[in-house]
């Protein structure tokens, strides 16, 4: 059988004020249907919730200093870092923490792209809860039953290029679990578990981009992946005392 699907971006969407309405602006621009997956990517959420801020008053700590000396940046901005994470795993080259939602990633993703000059943006307070409210919203101004995935452009720990991943999802089950399934021989997979919203958000951000494009959300049709269960994007966070490679940078 032929398997197809459609990645398209929802057109004239605004710059994205705190307050918007993110879900009132992807209709009005967009036919929604049932099952389709609406990723959005957490730029537009995070400037909807008010997450912007600034350097103004933050007073850095003696570790953010050192941090930050290593690596040539804003103490201040180092601190903003800090004041996000639940453990920093690597300060120097590069700071890679875990957030307080369990997300590892450079710098908190604090990000100052697609930003006015001066501001810096941080993630939404909690990507699932957002993705839920969105998708409670669309619900109630089409009656279509939709997954959504917030996504964040990030990059991978042993190749060079940055892809879309997901930090948020609602009614999709971020992972797929191939085992008790059959190979092409009848062998049965044991352990191969496939990041769905993580390729979804992959797919997605290539329309995206990362630049100018002014293309934050994008609607993937074609794939049923809709469940009315209570989903959470941290099913995919290996949990520190299994993961093998946290542990080998803790022993640095
Ligand atoms: P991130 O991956 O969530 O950090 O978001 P990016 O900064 O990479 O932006 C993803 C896409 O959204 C790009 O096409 C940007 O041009 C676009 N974008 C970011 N902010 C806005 C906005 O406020 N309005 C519109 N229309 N597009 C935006
Ligand atoms: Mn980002
Ligand atoms: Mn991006």
């Amino acid at each position: 059988m032929q398997l197809k699907l459609e990645a398209f971006t929802v057109e004239n969407i605004p710059l994205i004020k705190n307050g918007d309405d993110l879900a009132g602006i992807i209709c009005d621009n967009t036919e929604i249907q049932d099952n389709d997956i609406v990723v959005i990517a957490s730029t537009v959420v995070s400037k909807s919730e008010g997450r912007t801020f600034t350097l103004d008053n933050i007073t850095p700590s003696r570790r953010a200093l050192e941090i930050a000396y290593k690596n040539g940046e804003d103490p201040r901005f180092t601190q903003a870092v800090l004041d996000r994470s639940r453990e920093c795993l690597v300060g120097s080259p590069i700071l890679l923490v875990e957030t307080f939602n369990g997300h590892v990633c450079i710098k908190a993703g604090i990000d100052d792209s697609n930003v006015e000059n001066g501001l810096l943006l941080e993630l939404p307070a909690d990507p699932d809860a957002s993705a839920k409210q969105i998708a409670g919203e669309i619900w109630k101004l089409t009656s279509k039953r939709v997954s959504v995935v917030i996504t964040d452009t990030n990059g991978r720990a042993f190749k060079i290029g940055q892809t879309g991943v997901a930090i948020g999802v609602s009614h999709i089950v971020p992972i797929k679990d191939w085992c008790g399934e059959e190979d092409l021989f009848g062998k049965v997979l044991e352990i191969t578990e496939e990041g769905v919203a993580d390729e979804i958000a992959g797919t997605a951000n290539l329309l995206m981009g990362e630049g100018d494009g002014g293309n934050p959300v994008v609607i993937i049709r074609g794939l049923v992946m809709y469940v009315d269960t209570d989903v959470t994007i941290k099913d995919t966070y290996r949990s520190g005392g299994e993961d093998i490679i946290r542990k080998g940078l803790r022993s640095l």
